[in-house]
């Protein structure tokens, strides 16, 4: 996930990109980059850091001029955060230049295409295969930029904004779009180019939202031109009156990050495995695992180490490691790991899992692990971390940057990439048949648009959270692969809403926990259909029978917990790994609202900080 923003018209473009970058920065900011054009050359400046430092070497190397101008602020997904992965990308011939928000999966077939013909590449990104394969076209076929871009995308597979500028050309620039987000701003002889509205919402109101698999050209003196990339067809663009204003365009009309972020998350799992996970062809992929493949199938055990919602999500990894590969794990907190004298050697992989991949505790935890022949893997988000850097291999969740400092997102794509290397050891270990294998994907390929489903109760549990919201205590109840769904729930309500909460195994109620309840103790109980369904709802008889207020999370159509709870809220079924990707979403919607009525800062709680850099 990045930025991008564009400028073709009379004014300066380079205080309108720059404005725009920072605009976009909530979508990315480990480098960023602006090319100009000022009637006769194409400069292009970009950097490491943020949209600032771009502003300073910018302005030190004087590349200010032009009327036109394409920027980019980046959230790496294919090359460390560094000056020359920073976008745009030249082509080639230096006449073409490119900024792209997405993924090009097929890059690396591409890539070895366009070598074999000659073509250099200075950086490791997915963008710059794009770029040359889009010159390589319009040589090729001695065709315009708009039909060149055309062609080049038809060979591509993956998810893509993109704006594309040559100077031999210079009276345009070519977008188009799939699976991210790309909007142009139409004003008076002048056209506006950016991921959200937010970069031109004071030039202009009136927008036209690419839909996904269109691309337009835009040219000074002419209306936008959109068709469909696929078969050409034109397509009359719709011009929209945007009534919304900067903060709201920022956070894609949510009222907090932490909504938006929740919102996201069926995005974020396509996202987290997409080029991943061949369904029809019963592949998953992982180069970080796939190299070192050996390590993890002669391994003994794994050790999961992580802090916060990244344990949690360990938790929920240790489930899903032991039932399908059948491999010990153990989780453990990073900051407990470190400061003992923990028995581990070279038949251990260690799993370090942080969002932000700079956590002080687990990037000390992987330091010790190392010294004493461990091999470990990273899962975090953001590219190029310290802990992804610092490990010896890893997947990155691609779940684009996480804003609200109580983790949503990060939880759920976390489990998603750790779900995708249980089934790959899985399967490398045979011990789950290719039938099984191949059913674990296709669940695995629903999940988005059970999630967005779930999502739909947003409504019903705004009814829940006004009811409990004045409660001074919550209890979480689950059991299996939804105990620690009951822990992130209660961390979750902890954070934002600043109200107690607890999270047990269901079962543990009756050997301590069970003598707080009374008729003012709501408990929200899991108790999806599949996994010790009938002992749940034993447990939560017994609680029912000392008054508690029962919130249960349960699987659509249910009718036993319906009748003993006050309140349910269902969830689609799925198998039994995978239902903390589906219970989860309701409890993060239920702390959301909670907080919100309560008049909390959700999006910045007192004390906490996103990214845990202190011991
Ligand atoms: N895949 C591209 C890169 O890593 C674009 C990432 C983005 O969306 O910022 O440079």
């Amino acid at each position: 996930m990045c930025g991008i923003v564009g400028y073709i018209g009379h004014r300066d473009a380079y205080p309108i990109v720059l404005k725009g970058l920072q605009r976009l920065e909530y979508r990315g900011y480990d480098s960023a980059g602006i090319a100009l054009y000022d009637g006769a050359n194409l400069n292009v400046c970009k950097t490491k850091g943020k949209v600032l430092d771009l502003k300073n070497k910018m302005e030190a190397e004087n590349i200010t001029e032009g009327n036109i101008g394409i920027g980019h602020t980046r959230w790496a997904t294919h090359g460390v955060p560094n000056d020359v992965n920073s976008h745009p990308h030249y082509s080639n011939s230096g006449d073409i230049v490119i900024i792209h928000n997405g993924i090009i999966e097929n890059y690396a077939s591409l890539k070895q295409e366009l070598t074999s013909r000659g073509y250099t590449f200075e950086s490791d990104t997915d963008t710059e295969v794009l770029v040359n394969l889009i010159e390589d076209v319009k040589k090729k076929e001695n065709v315009k930029l708009g039909k060149a871009v055309q062609i080049a995308l038809n060979q591509t597979i993956g998810a893509y904004a993109i704006a594309v500028f040559d100077r031999n050309k210079p009276d345009e620039i070519i977008v188009a779009r799939l699976g991210s987000p790309l909007a142009i701003g139409v004003g008076e002889d002048e056209f506006f180019i950016a991921s959200d509205a937010s970069p031109f919402i004071e030039f202009t109101k009136s927008a036209i939202y690419l839909e996904d698999g269109e691309m337009a050209i835009v040219r000074l003196g002419r209306e936008v031109r959109v068709r469909k990339i696929q078969d050409d067809t034109m397509v009359v663009p719709y011009v929209q009156e945007l009534q919304m204003n900067l903060e709201q365009i920022e956070k894609g009309g949510y009222e907090h990050f932490m909504l938006k972020e929740i919102y996201e998350q069926p995005s974020a799992i396509v996202d987290t495995y997409r080029g991943r996970m061949l369904v029809d062809k019963g592949i998953v992929r992982m180069a970080g695992m796939d190299d070192n493949i050996e390590k993890f199938t002669n391994a003994k055990r794994i050790l999961i180490v992580a802090c916060g919602t990244s344990w949690h999500a360990g938790l929920v990894a240790e489930y899903i490691f032991e039932d399908f590969a059948r491999v010990p794990v153990e989780v453990e907190y990073a900051s407990e790991f470190r400061y003992r004298n923990p028995i581990i050697d070279e038949n251990d992989v260690v799993i370090a899992i942080s969002q932000s991949g700079e956590t002080a505790d687990t990037m000390a935890a992987i330091k010790l692990a190392k010294s004493k022949g461990a091999f470990v893997f990273g899962v975090c988000n953001v590219v190029g971390s310290s802990i992804s850097r610092e490990t010896h291999a890893g997947a990155y969740t691609h779940a684009g940057p996480e804003i609200g400092v109580a983790s949503t997102k990060a939880f759920t794509t976390q489990i998603t990439v750790l779900s995708l290397m249980a089934l790959k050891l899985a399967k490398a270990k045979g011990n789950m048949s290719h039938a099984d294998f191949h059913y674990h994907l296709q669940e695995l390929d629903l999940i988005p648009k059970k999630i967005k489903k779930a999502l739909e109760s947003n409504e019903h549990i705004k009814v829940v959270a006004k009811k409990y919201m004045n409660a001074a205590n919550f209890l979480y109840l689950g059991r299996g692969f939804n105990f620690p769904v009951a822990l992130e729930g209660a961390l979750k309500l902890k954070e934002i809403s600043y109200i107690h909460a607890e999270g047990y195994p269901a079962a543990e109620m009756k050997h301590g926990p069970i003598a707080l309840i009374d008729e003012n103790m709501p408990v929200v109980v899991i108790a999806t259909k599949k996994g010790h369904y009938e002992k749940v709802v034993s447990n939560i008889q017994e609680i029912k029978s000392r008054d508690a207020r029962i919130i249960g999370i349960v699987t659509e159509g249910d009718k036993d917990v319906r009748s003993m709870a006050d309140y349910v809220i269902e969830v689609p079924d799925t198998i039994e790994a995978f239902t903390p990707l589906l219970t989860t979403i309701p409890l993060q919607l239920l702390s959301y609202h909670v907080a919100v009525m309560l008049g909390k800062n959700v999006d910045q709680p007192r004390n906490l900080a996103k990214s845990v850099t202190v011991e």
